[in-house]
């Protein structure tokens, strides 16, 4: 089981550090080996000791190695800090922050060659899912045009847009057919992602062919977030 955390564009270096450390107690003195993946803002990176099952990563970073291009991050930023898992392609960026597919397939190549971990984030904008469940998986299966699927460091997170920070959690049903659909095409470990909570972890993760989550809001407070590893350490 994987658990993540996405902080979006919430904490502070010096509460990201505070969270880091007490989700790394948490997981060393519990004895609990599923993995955990946090992604801090990029001013809140930073060289964490963690046991191996912790592993922090950056929401994004501009596809090089350092130059001219104002206000991102390239590896240069990241090696410093040995961060070697990025999350492409969330829902924000596409939709809040215009990034094309084609501006997302170059990001995936270029991360790929370098080895990275790579959380990839497909998911459809509600007037698709009203329409049902053969378009969205058309729509969702677009969002891998140019995306190498057999690659080996490779985690998918299926986030319906419509279930992103509203509160509106999809459900199971909606869960399982997406899921074991994305699952039949391509073998690779797949997160659900889209308000995910304290009180729902567990069932979700339960489900067939969901293999973890991501979580932006319910994960923000370290206790809850604690709670949630908790809820789905045997899972
Ligand atoms: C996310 O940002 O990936 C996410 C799933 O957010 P939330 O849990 O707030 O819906």
């Amino acid at each position: 089981m994987i658990i993540a955390s996405n902080f979006k564009t919430n904490h502070t270096r010096k509460s990201t550090a505070s969270f880091v450390n007490e989700v790394n107690d948490f997981l060393k003195s519990n004895d609990i080996s599923n993995e955990v993946i946090v992604f801090p803002t990029a001013t809140s990176l930073d060289e964490f000791d963690t046991v191996p099952n912790l592993t922090i990563g950056t929401q994004n970073a501009y596809a090089v190695e350092k130059g001219s291009f104002t206000g991102e991050i390239g590896t240069t930023q990241l090696d410093e800090f040995a961060i070697k898992t990025i999350l492409i392609g969330h829902s924000e960026r596409r939709h809040v922050l215009g990034e094309s597919q084609d501006e997302i397939a170059k990001k995936y190549a270029f991360f790929k060659e370098l080895g990275y971990t790579i959380v990839y984030c497909i998911g459809e904008p509600l007037e698709v899912k009203e329409a049902g469940l053969e378009k969205t998986l058309e729509y969702v299966y677009e969002q891998f045009e140019g995306i190498d699927t057999n690659y080996e460091n490779l985690i998918l997170a299926y986030e319906p847009v419509w279930a992103i920070g509203t509160g509106v959690t999809a459900t199971n049903e909606d869960i399982t057919s997406v899921h074991s659909a994305i699952k039949g095409r391509i073998d690779k470990p797949l997160l659900y992602g889209g308000s995910v909570k304290v009180a729902n972890v567990r069932e979700i993760c339960s489900l067939d062919g969901v293999d973890g989550a991501l979580i932006g809001t319910a994960s923000w407070v370290v206790e809850d977030f604690k709670q949630i590893i908790e809820n789905t350490k045997d899972l």
